[in-house]
């Protein structure tokens, strides 16, 4: 028959094989303790952790039922400091025992303790009882003190892996939820793992993206920078297998290009490279972060534009009344009274144009900073364009303005000031635009619960692909004319502004070299109703 000690060492290391492949820590508890009840033929069984406080709770029971086990742990805890307890076989005072065997509902005579130790420190204790049985001596001792170091071990890594995973799964979430485009590239530049922003900004799932190479999911193109991800890929720009190397000091290579979507639309990316090496200095995996900066570059084109087309707007007037300010003033010539007029009719006219202009930067900072009253009154169209083509007929000998208005077209409540400007810029265009002269035609019509103006010119027209931006704020479309022509491109961001904050719209219809009509429609509600 064996002995105890045989049947013990070989369990010992049937269980240290188990534990060592178990890494999941509550089952791996519960093997721990049955393992050790087993050993020792014990009938209840207890196995307590220390927690973050330091308090040793029970994690796992055996042969007591939960309510229980609570009992008999808060027992072990007054019966003793744990801490400064011997290994082995240990008595608990008597009184303790009867309580416990009341607590366990089992008559308990002899209590083993085996202390749970990685590197000195007190991590946690296994406690089986028995209602009998001889006491162990020092072989059988020591066979379940290696029981309990592996346990403690087993215990350890299994706390690790938890501790990994945990970390892992606090890493995937970020990277998930991260509003930046994010993947992790195998060293052959193959996505692993991509997350949803990516997705969103590339339009391809992160399902089929794994495994494909990188130039096909995010294929910039006029890339300014160092890309990882072009198609010829860029050799030499990672360098591999010299820890030392001075380029693996975690540095990032950074690229910006545009990115084609399938709708057609484009973005413009700012992608970072962070490659990841191991201690040999060989390539892991390589980190790319991906910022969508298209409004950015957009903001950057706008200032671009602004600066350069309202310094030569600006430039152009106040030359101007230099100029002829200066030039009247010469004390050497007596100028007669039609060439003084002349000259202070344009530094007049032309600080007009620089106040208008002025006023129209103010209006469109006013748009974008959101603050833009409308005072409203009920508005005689008709008789607002009489206004208008008035005094723009004044201004041109070689346009014939036409007239198409019902005579019963109803008044709108509206902002008669803007509308004027809406006017005023419709009707300019129509006169720059149509440098060969020609008739323009304005009039209007009611249609259901709207009032439509239309401004109509026989000039050079528009192309179909321009006629999308023609109301972006300085946006205007690339001619030999828009060269010869002053202009902001402010004109109609701000007739659109104006018309859509009386929630109205307007439109263009318009054929290169046949001509433009500019439409805009408010809705028909006077004070009355
Ligand atoms: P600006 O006239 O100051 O350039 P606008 O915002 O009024 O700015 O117009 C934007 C662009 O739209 C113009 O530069 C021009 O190219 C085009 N455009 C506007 N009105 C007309 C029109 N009636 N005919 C042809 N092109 C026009």
């Amino acid at each position: 028959m064996q002995t105890l000690q045989l049947r013990q060492r070989d369990y010992l290391l049937r269980i240290s094989r188990a534990m060592t492949s178990r890494l999941d820590l509550p089952s791996l508890l519960r093997l721990i303790l049955n393992s050790a009840v087993e050993m020792v033929g014990g009938e209840v069984g207890l196995l307590v952790l220390r927690q973050v406080d330091g308090r040793l709770a029970p994690q796992a029971i055996y042969g007591l039922q939960p309510a229980k086990a609570a009992q008999v742990a808060s027992l072990l805890r007054e019966g003793s400091d744990l801490a400064g307890l011997g290994d082995g076989s240990w008595s608990l005072p008597e009184l303790s025992m009867t309580l416990l065997s009341a607590a366990a509902g089992i008559p308990l005579r002899q209590v083993v303790r085996m202390p749970l130790r990685i590197e000195d420190e007190l991590v946690g204790a296994i406690y089986v009882f028995r209602s009998g049985g001889a006491a162990f001596g020092a072989n059988e001792r020591q066979v379940l003190q290696s029981f309990a170091d592996q346990a403690a071990i087993a215990v350890r890594n299994a706390r690790l892996y938890e501790q990994v995973t945990a970390e892992k799964r606090r890493l995937d979430a970020i990277i998930e939820n991260s509003a930046n485009g994010v993947m992790i590239l195998s060293p052959d530049r193959r996505v692993q793992v991509m997350n949803r922003a990516l997705s969103a900004l590339t339009g391809w799932p992160a399902e089929e993206a794994t495994g494909e190479p990188c130039w096909k999911v995010l294929p910039l193109e006029n890339a300014v920078g160092p890309n990882l991800c072009a198609a010829e890929g860029l050799p030499g720009l990672l360098s591999e297998g010299d820890p030392t190397a001075p380029s693996q000091a975690e540095t990032s290579l950074y690229v910006e290009g545009d990115l084609f979507r399938a709708g057609g639309s484009r973005l413009t990316l700012g992608v970072t490279y962070t490659p990841l090496y191991d201690a040999e200095g060989r390539l892991l995996s390589i980190i790319v972060n991906v910022v969508d900066i298209t409004r950015f570059r957009e903001a950057e084109q706008m200032k671009s534009t602004f600066v350069s087309v309202i310094s030569h707007e600006l430039k152009t007037p106040v030359a101007l009344i230099k100029g002829y300010a200066g030039t009247l003033r010469r004390t050497d010539v007596a100028w007669d009274p039609e060439t003084l007029a002349d000259g202070l009719a344009v530094i007049e006219e032309e600080a007009d144009r620089l106040n208008a202009l002025i006023d129209n930067l103010l209006d469109a900072s006013r748009i974008q900073a959101g603050v833009f009253k409308l005072e409203l009154n009920d508005v005689d169209l008709p008789r607002l364009v009489m206004k208008v083509v008035d005094r723009f007929r004044l201004q041109t000998d070689s346009h014939q303005f036409e007239w198409d208005f019902p005579v019963d077209l109803p008044s709108v409540l509206a902002d008669e000031a803007r509308i004027r400007q809406v006017l005023d810029n419709l009707v300019s265009n129509a006169i720059k635009y149509s440098p060969q002269g020609g008739p323009i035609r304005i009039g209007g019509w009611q249609d259901g619960s709207e009032v439509t103006i239309y401004v109509a010119d026989q000039g050079i027209g528009i192309p179909a692909d321009e006629q999308g931006r023609l109301f972006d704020s300085f946006y205007r479309v690339d001619s030999g004319l828009r060269r010869q022509t002053k202009g902001t491109g402010l004109g109609l961001y701000l007739c659109k502004a104006i018309v859509e904050a009386h929630d109205g719209r307007i439109w263009v219809r318009s054929e290169p070299g046949r001509g433009s009509t500019f439409f805009f429609a408010l809705p028909q509600v006077t004070e009355e109703n």
